[in-house]
């Protein structure tokens, strides 16, 4: 990993339909996004040049604008534009593309209603989020104390700034605990989601996963239930229990970081990656990777 921080590196950002120096993409600190959190973002990833569902990804940046209340000033296609444009003069072909949406510092206090909306489009090459061997071999997992929320009382379908805060807790209390990540329950109590991934399970061949009705129905998420199908394996959505975990021989994330990664606990609960999740991982790879030339490999 590098050690330049985030906001010293070298090439640019695109910011409100300008290329900018990279460390001069700078926002006030009267700023409504940071003080209110009223602020949406996007991760995307690209492989070997090609950006994964991108227009998908920026649709729900889109949504999730919507969702709290705001129009981005630019449409899908010209965020697409954007985001390959970002790349290009980065010189990107492997990429983590971080879209975010926030409003200004023309009001201040929870009314808001004639901040500009901002954009902005970094990339930069990310590698692994999860240590590659551990990637395979299964991440450990501590149970979060925090819950994902009632939709009541919070935008859950909206990939907004706001919901990570409690993810950010988690993350840090499991790494300090030794784990890699932290499996979230609900306000219900049933088994949600990582703190930044979805989660499945596999008991006799068959593969279960929590129905997404308060966090995020992941793009990646999605993606593998496909490939899942394809490969003739049932997949089933529904109410999971924490004390069901006992029952499941395999369980993997899934998500534009995460990738497919292999889970080998969570909490007292045990698993061993197999065939299930090694294909999937295989085939997400597959997926994701644009075919190689033809002429190229002969
Ligand atoms: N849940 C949370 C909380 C996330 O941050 C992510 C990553 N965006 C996901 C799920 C997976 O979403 P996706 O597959 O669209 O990246």
């Amino acid at each position: 990993m590098s050690s330049v921080p985030y906001d010293q590196r070298e090439g640019v950002i695109w910011m409100n339909g300008d290329m900018v120096d990279w460390p001069d993409a700078k926002l006030h600190v009267l700023s409504h996004g940071l003080h209110y959190g009223s602020a949406v973002f996007e991760g995307i990833r690209a492989y070997g040049g090609q950006i994964f569902e991108l227009t998908q990804h920026n649709q729900r940046l889109h949504e999730s604008a919507k969702i709290l209340g705001f129009e981005i000033p630019y449409s899908v296609e010209e965020i697409d534009k954007a985001c390959r444009d970002v790349m290009a003069q980065n010189g990107l072909v492997e990429a983590y593309i971080r879209p975010i949406a926030w409003r200004g510092s023309e009001m201040m206090g929870v009314s808001a209603q004639e901040t500009r909306i901002n954009l902005a489009i970094s990339a930069w090459d990310w590698g692994k989020y999860f240590d590659p061997e551990a990637q395979l071999k299964g991440i450990r997992m501590a149970i979060a104390d925090y819950c994902r929320p009632d939709p009541r009382t919070a935008p859950t379908q909206s990939k907004a700034v706001g919901l990570y805060m409690i993810c950010t807790i988690e993350k840090h209390k499991a790494e300090a605990a030794g784990y890699e990540d932290a499996l979230m329950l609900d306000w219900r109590g049933q088994v949600a989601e990582a703190t930044g991934a979805n989660v499945f399970f596999v008991k006799d061949g068959v593969i279960h996963t929590p129905t997404p009705d308060c966090f995020l129905d992941g793009i990646t998420r999605r993606s593998v239930m496909n490939l899942a199908k394809a490969r003739g394996y049932e997949v089933i959505e529904r109410v999971i229990m924490p004390d069901e975990l006992s029952e499941f021989s395999e369980c993997f994330i899934t998500g534009t970081a995460a990738e497919v990664t292999a889970v080998a606990e969570i909490g007292p609960y045990k698993f061993t990656p197999g065939t299930i999740t090694e294909t999937l991982m295989n085939d997400y790879s597959a997926l994701v990777r644009p075919v190689e030339s033809v002429a190229a490999t002969g």
